[in-house]
């Protein structure tokens, strides 16, 4: 199994603290069954920087130590970017790592909203041959309350990527069912863990993934497992035209 997005790189963001922690999650990881990881540290907030060229160094760094240990899994660099204008600038200024060097970018919105250039922001990503992969949409509150607007940026090129964790319920039962509903509406392409530690904010791949099989079939699952697999090569992706997300006759007023 391959993992797209989880904080595991050591001391660079609000993930793995120390080297034993990376080491732990690293363990934990191959618990699940999962033998590449893509380390995706929060590229920049108030309070990290992590640029391209730190994250590739830590990547090293953590494989190098990850073949002492005997551990069976491998590290591919990426970066988890926070939504902000000058993206373009950024990835041609060198500071922008998409996941393993491929035209795949995680993108993530602020928890409560988006950003309302994002649709030309990510038409300008695509131009330059980018791809943009929203990842969390089930846990933003503005595309919970209007799922339109996840419709339309799906519509228009962007990917999604759901949390594992959301799918068994680790952010409460509205994410849960928004993130199946995701799901059985074409508008998310892979399922990551965003692992943060072993405790709180573990991998839950697994879980996840029986979840998806139960409520809608394997089909689905090896369809996930095969584009996280495409996406760190770079190829193009299985995925299906979005549909809407169906309201439940409970909201409806009439
Ligand atoms: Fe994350």
């Amino acid at each position: 199994m391959i993992d797209l997005h989880c904080h595991i790189l050591p001391g660079v963001d609000d993930g793995a603290q120390s080297l034993s922690d990376s080491i732990a999650m690293a363990k934990k990881a191959v618990d699940q069954g999962i033998h590449t990881i893509v380390a995706t540290p929060h590229h920049r907030n108030n309070s990290y920087e992590n640029p391209k060229q730190t994250i590739l160094e830590r990547v090293k760094e953590l494989n190098r130590v990850l073949l002492e240990e005997k551990i069976d899994l491998k590290v591919l660099p990426g970066q988890e970017v926070r939504v902000h204008g000058e993206m373009l600038e950024g990835y041609h200024g060198g500071e922008i790592l998409p996941v393993n060097h491929t035209p795949y970018v995680l993108v993530e919105f602020p928890s409560n909203h988006v950003p309302r250039y994002t649709e030309k922001l990510f038409y300008d990503l695509q131009m330059t041959g980018l791809i943009p992969v929203i990842v969390h949409p089930e846990r933003n509150q503005e595309i919970i309350e209007h799922s339109e607007i996840l419709y339309q940026l799906v519509k228009k090129g962007a990917l999604t990527q759901v949390t594992a964790a959301s799918l068994c319920g680790g952010f409460g039962k509205k994410i849960k069912n928004f993130s199946m509903q995701l799901i059985e509406s074409n508008l998310t392409h892979f399922i990551a863990s965003d692992a943060h530690n072993i405790t709180s904010r573990s991998f839950k791949m697994r879980d996840a993934f029986g979840v998806i099989e139960k409520k809608v079939g394997m089909d689905m699952v090896y369809m996930f497992e095969e584009n996280a697999a495409l996406v760190i090569e770079g190829k193009t992706i299985y995925k299906e035209d979005p549909e809407r997300i169906k309201r439940k006759r409970l909201f409806h007023i009439f």
